[in-house]
Order: C-alpha cells, then sequence, then structure tokens
C-alpha cells in the first residue's frame, strides 16, 4: 500500500504511483450502501393520495455504495465492498450480483431480522423520477464495518453517504486515501457543513454534485461556472480536493495541493454524448475516480477520466447496467481509460 506524503504536490504524488500501477492492480475499498431497486414506469407520476398504474416492477441491485463498487471493479481495481444487508432474499441477489461482478463480499455483514434496503423508484414517460428509500440494513453499519473497512489492503477508501452519519464521520478518521461522496448530503447546512469541517484536511477527496454543494454551502450552484467556485469553496472548509460535478456541462476539481493554481479550480467540460438515462452518472464518476486515484493516475487527469466514464454511463439505461468498462468509454467519448 502507498499512502501520498502530506505537503507533496500531485505531480509528486502521482508519478511513483502511476508507475506501482504497471506491476500492482489498484485496490479500492467502498464503504457504503447496497440496496434493491425497484422500478416501475409510470405515465405520470402520482401526487398525493393518487393511485396510477405502470409496467411491471423491474429488480435490480442498486445503493450507492454497491453501485460504485461495481463500476471500480468494471475499470480494473480489485474492489472490496464493506456494508451492510438483511438475512433476506434481496440481500442474497445484492450480494450475488457483486461477486459475479468480481467484487469482494467478504465484510459485508448479513444482519438478521433487518430487512434488506430497499428503493422503490418510479420514472414517468419524461425520464422524471420519484424515489422512496427505506434504508433497512444499511442503517446498521457502524464501528465495526468502519474497522473492516480499514482493515484490508487498499489503495483508497471510498466513502459513501447512504449509511449512519456517525459511521461515516469515524470512517473519516481512517489513515489513508479516502474519497467522500456527500450524496445525499446531510439535511441542514449546518449537519453537512460540521461533517466537512470535522474532517478537515485530513479528507484528501470530496466529491459532490451541484445540490450536495449547494446543501454544503448554504446557496443555489448551478452550471460549471458556479460548481467551479463552488469546488474552491469547499476546498476553503477542508478537504484537499473537492470535485463538484454539474451533469452534462462537467465537472470542476479544487485542488490545495497544487499551490500554482492559488486554489481556483479546474473544469473538465462536459463530453457530448447522447444521453438516454442519467441514473448512476454520479455513482460512475467515483468509482472511475477511485480506480485511478488508486493507480496514481494525476488528480486532475483521474478527474477527466472520471467525468468520460460518467458520461459514457450515460449513454446506457441503468445504474449497474449501464457502468462502462474501458473499451464503452473509449467508444462513447474517445478518451483511452489510464488504467491497466
Ligand atoms: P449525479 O448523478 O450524482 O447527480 P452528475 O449528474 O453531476 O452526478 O454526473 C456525474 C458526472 O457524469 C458529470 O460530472 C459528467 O462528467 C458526467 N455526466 C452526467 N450526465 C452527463 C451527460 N448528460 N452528458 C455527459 N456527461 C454527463
Amino acid at each position: 500500500m502507498w499512502y501520498p506524503e502530506r505537503g507533496t504536490t500531485d505531480s509528486q504524488r502521482g508519478a511513483p504511483r502511476y508507475r506501482a500501477a504497471m506491476t500492482k492492480r489498484p485496490q479500492v475499498t467502498v464503504l457504503g450502501s447496497l440496496n434493491m431497486d425497484i422500478s416501475v414506469t409510470v405515465p405520470r407520476l402520482p401526487g398525493p393520495g393518487a393511485t396510477v398504474l405502470g409496467s411491471a416492477a423491474r429488480f435490480t441491485p442498486g445503493g450507492k455504495g454497491a453501485n460504485q463498487a461495481v463500476a471500480a471493479a468494471r475499470l480494473g481495481a480489485g474492489v472490496r465492498m464493506v456494508g451492510c444487508v438483511g438475512d433476506d432474499d434481496f440481500g442474497r441477489q445484492i450480494l450475488a450480483n457483486l461477486r459475479a461482478e468480481g467484487v469482494d463480499t467478504g465484510a459485508v455483514r448479513v444482519v438478521p431480522g433487518v430487512p434488506t434496503g430497499l428503493a422503490m423508484v418510479a420514472v414517468d414517460e419524461t425520464g422524471e423520477n420519484i424515489i422512496v428509500v427505506a434504508p433497512g440494513a444499511n442503517h446498521e453499519v457502524g464501528p465495526d464495518d468502519v474497522a473492516a473497512a480499514d482493515a484490508g489492503d487498499r489503495d483508497v477508501l471510498v466513502i459513501s453517504a447512504e449509511i449512519p452519519a456517525p459511521a461515516i464521520t469515524r470512517a473519516l478518521k481512517q489513515t489513508g486515501p479516502t474519497i467522500l461522496n456527500l450524496a445525499p448530503a446531510p439535511e441542514t447546512t449546518a449537519a453537512a457543513n460540521a461533517m466537512v469541517t470535522a474532517a478537515g484536511d485530513h479528507l484528501d477527496w470530496l466529491v459532490v454534485n451541484e445540490s450536495e454543494a449547494a446543501a454544503i454551502l448554504g446557496h443555489p450552484i448551478s452550471g460549471l461556472v458556479e460548481a467551479a467556485q463552488a469546488a474552491t469553496d469547499l476546498t476553503a472548509r477542508g478537504p484537499r480536493h473537492a470535485v463538484v460535478t454539474a451533469g452534462a456541462h462537467g465537472a470542476a476539481l479544487a485542488s490545495k495541493d497544487d499551490p500554482a493554481s492559488k486554489h481556483a479550480a479546474e473544469v473538465i467540460t462536459g463530453f457530448r454524448v447522447h444521453a438516454v438515462d442519467t441514473v448512476g452518472a454520479g455513482d460512475t464518476f467515483v468509482g472511475a475516480l477511485a480506480v485511478a486515484l488508486a493507480a496514481g493516475v494525476p488528480a486532475q487527469e483521474a478527474t477527466k477520466a472520471a467525468a468520460a466514464a460518467g458520461a459514457a454511463a450515460v449513454t446506457r439505461h441503468g445504474a449497474q447496467t449501464a457502468m462502462p468498462r474501458p473499451a464503452d468509454i473509449l467508444a462513447a467519448t474517445g478518451v483511452a481509460w489510464p488504467v491497466g
């Protein structure tokens, strides 16, 4: 395992790790949620008290943590998933699916007497959706799971936020490179801020989308220019790197490690693709970023590669089903995946 020295620049940090990537498979651990997604297509979304008839339900393994694990595995990392499922059929299906993707599920705890997490998704004909999540076993993630996440061989730890806040806060105290994907952001700006500020510059990477950045900073953010300012503002609260993703517009990266940038954010303009379903773009971005960083790819190149992965994901339907392999990224965006 190789950990960056505090205070070194990305180019200094990148070089030895990139060479190391030629000989060793990057190792990523994901601490986060596992859900069964139950999706129904409806002609229009129901209002309060209304019933609408939809399509046959589709059952697909999801949860942001599990999605990120699958994205990372498809892009060449050895991946360990850490989290909780219930002792039920949904839990078993989720674990079987992760294993089929090559993800190590040995540290996923099966909690008796608690249902596996569920996400109930209604999508209308315009692609607008309503999602209700019943966290179930994801709420059981606690200190033992954080310890399990810390125990294994890893180059990068992804902390995904659909688990209890105390577990996130505890995980942020671990040593070694971490990416916090604060999605969803805590409900109040004060709580979101407290989490980010408490981590301080112990946190290597904070990755959020526009609405999550808005929740932390307390004002709306829209488009790449505002995302860039938000990324800079977020690094001022602690993390050494902050990325604000902005859907089709692309992503902005601010870094405290590059003195030449004076904390100004770099923008990565979105790749022009034919988007058919944007579900899972953010999870793909996070999983891809983790793999690239674990392999020692420098920050800006890793962020651009992650944006290309996110763009490739929106060209296909579904969350995990749409997650790209290197050849899919190349075909959709012309970007050669920098790992492997
Ligand atoms: P989330 O799914 O968390 O809301 P975003 O929608 O910001 O995240 O998407 C994450 C990344 O995926 C973006 O930064 C961008 O690089 C890529 N992406 C998302 N939607 C599109 C799109 N329509 N066209 C091209 N790239 C996209």
